[in-house]
């Protein structure tokens, strides 16, 4: 086989152009000589003995993470060899959901008795099928998606404490193998205790690393958000890759991107290789971020929901269940259904349509491609949100003040001291059973609570709230449904669903809890807007 020079061919319609070809033997495998072909975008691997018009094996490069040509272990032998590592979507036998499951193949080959030449004829084959498998940006989003450098290094994160405290092994055991195949090099950090993911992300020479990389759930997210948003050069930070591999009990950000992929929602250890495989791959897609201000000042950054009510109780109560995984969540909404109880409050919002309608728009418009010019759209669309006197004080303060904090930058809320803007619509009830807003698909792994979510930047908070007199079984109904997303098809009387681009919530007592991506606040008056497209997330792209 010599791996470069192929027969002449005419080219004809429909049938791919051959870039290599050549003749080689598997290893280990089965047994006679093969003729291999490579296209653009497949790898051809045919048994010679077989009868010509037979199909072979087609490996597609898209499901490829890495090829690598190596010398044989017998000095004496002149092969030259190389391993191709693919992760196609299969099922398992037993089950109807697929996921990316892995398989390599070696290729040993021989076109003359002399080592170097056969080496370097593999490391040709390796090379161009590295090429060929470099993650192509889908045509609808050009100049919006972006892809990872090769060779690339990642800071990676992982949280001992995660789920069932497995984040660790997890890494061992299944990344890793994964990060080798591809050739990806990384540093990796084992949280010691809460918030030093976010003290890291604060002081790191960002610089050093093509994306920050999280083991864990939904809460390390968290903090490398907020880490980065801490920063004085946040504006630039904000835009660092970020990558999440499930290793949490909540993986809702995990399982939304899996889903925006076109995948089966899956769990555990097959959503892991999956996000693994999109890590590997190294698709990078802008992501909408939420803005928190609290009665209290606290500023939060936000990327999956926010939860007050029921939700929150059961995300919170359930940490005595960790060692379940996220079934933790079912058991959690079992023993609060027993004892449910509603939450007093006033909740106002923005409707998206609403802030359309406004004669100028409120956020970047989807289809524009800027993300680094939000913090400016937001500036100058400030007049949406605030009423006229508001606006010059705030023009002011912000004047006045050069070292401002991300949300004192970006925010263009009215204070929570003061009454929303008229063109806002405030809820008539104010006994809820409870609020949550979520800007991804999943809550959960088990939890598809906003299925009219298909990206991570559709510019949209999705407002749910369940107006107090739902009967427990409707509840429970609710939930279970939720799992698959058929939770809308029943109508509820007592649920409420509205797309937003803002919403204030003030209860009306300040004991319980709230939560935001699955991390407890303090109860007490808050609101939160949308920011398009501020962050970026590793995603992978439709089948
Ligand atoms: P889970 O989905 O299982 O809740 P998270 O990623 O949400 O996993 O993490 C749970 C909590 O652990 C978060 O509040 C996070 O800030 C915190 N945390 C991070 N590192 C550590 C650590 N080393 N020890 C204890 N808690 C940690
Ligand atoms: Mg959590």
């Amino acid at each position: 086989m010599d791996g470069q020079r192929c027969p002449e061919q005419t080219p004809q319609r429909g049938v791919p152009e051959v870039l290599l070809c050549g003749e080689c033997t598997q290893v280990p495998g089965p047994k006679g000589r093969y003729a291999l072909s490579l296209t653009a975008t497949h790898l051809h691997l045919q048994w010679l003995e077989q009868a010509p018009e037979s199909p072979g094996c087609l490996l597609s490069l898209a499901d490829c993470i890495g090829c690598c040509a190596f010398k044989g272990r017998d000095p004496a032998d002149p092969g030259g060899y190389f391993s191709v590592f693919w992760y196609p979507l299969k099922k398992k036998w037993w089950r109807s959901l697929e996921a990316r499951q892995r398989e390599a193949k070696t290729f040993r080959l021989e076109t003359c008795r002399d080592p170097k030449e056969n080496l370097k004829t593999a490391e040709r084959w390796a090379e161009k099928i590295r090429e060929l498998s470099v993650q192509r940006i889908p045509k609808e989003e050009e100049g919006l998606y972006s892809c990872l450098p090769q060779p690339r290094q990642l800071l990676v994160l992982v949280n001992p404490h995660g789920g069932k405290g497995e984040a660790q092994n997890l890494f061992y055991s299944q990344i890793l193998p994964m990060l080798v195949e591809a050739n990806i090099g990384f540093n990796l950090v084992v949280t010691d205790r809460q918030n030093q993911a976010r003290e890291l992300m604060r002081d790191e020479d960002l610089s050093r690393w093509d994306a920050v990389v999280i083991v864990s759930g939904d809460g390390l997210v968290y903090e490398v958000v907020n880490g980065l948003m801490e920063r004085p050069d946040w504006k630039s930070a904000i835009k660092k890759p970020v990558g999440i591999l499930p290793g949490g009990s909540g993986n809702g950000l995990a399982a939304a991107i899996n889903h925006y992929a076109g995948n089966d929602q899956v769990s555990n250890q097959e959503l892991l290789t999956n996000c693994t495989f999109f890590l590997c791959k190294g698709l990078v897609a802008p992501m909408d971020l939420v803005s928190f201000t609290t009665g209290s000042g606290k500023c939060i950054f936000s990327f999956l929901s926010f939860a007050w009510g029921f939700v929150s109780d059961v995300d919170i109560e359930s940490e005595k269940y960790r060692m379940m995984g996220h079934t933790r969540f079912t058991v959690g909404t079992l023993v609060r259904l027993s004892s449910l109880r509603t939450y007093k409050g006033r909740l106002a919002y923005l409707r998206a349509e609403e802030a359309s309608n406004q004669n100028t728009e409120i956020f970047p418009n989807p289809s524009s491609s800027s993300t680094a010019t939000s913090h400016q759209n937001c500036q100058k669309l400030q007049p949406n949100f605030c009423n006229d006197t508001h606006q010059s004080l705030n023009a002011n303060v912000v004047h006045q003040i050069t070292s401002e904090s991300s949300v004192d930058e970006i925010s263009n809320l009215i204070p929570l001291d003061q009454p929303v803007p008229n063109h806002w619509t405030v809820v008539k009830e104010e006994e809820f059973v409870l609020i949550l807003a979520i800007y991804q698909s999943h809550l959960g792994t088990s939890y598809f609570t906003a299925p009219m979510v298909s990206r991570p930047d559709d510019s949209l908070i999705h407002l749910f709230y369940v107006r107090s007199g739902i009967s427990r079984t409707a509840l429970l109904k609710f939930f279970l449904a939720m799992e698959k997303g058929n939770h809308l098809e029943h109508s509820c009387p007592h649920l409420v669903y509205m797309p937003v681009k803002a919403f204030r919530l003030e209860p009306f007592t300040n004991k319980g809890i709230m939560t935001i991506d699955g991390e407890a606040l303090e109860c007490g008056p808050i609101q939160g807007q949308l920011h398009s497209r501020l962050a970026r997330i590793i995603s992978g792209s439709k089948k």
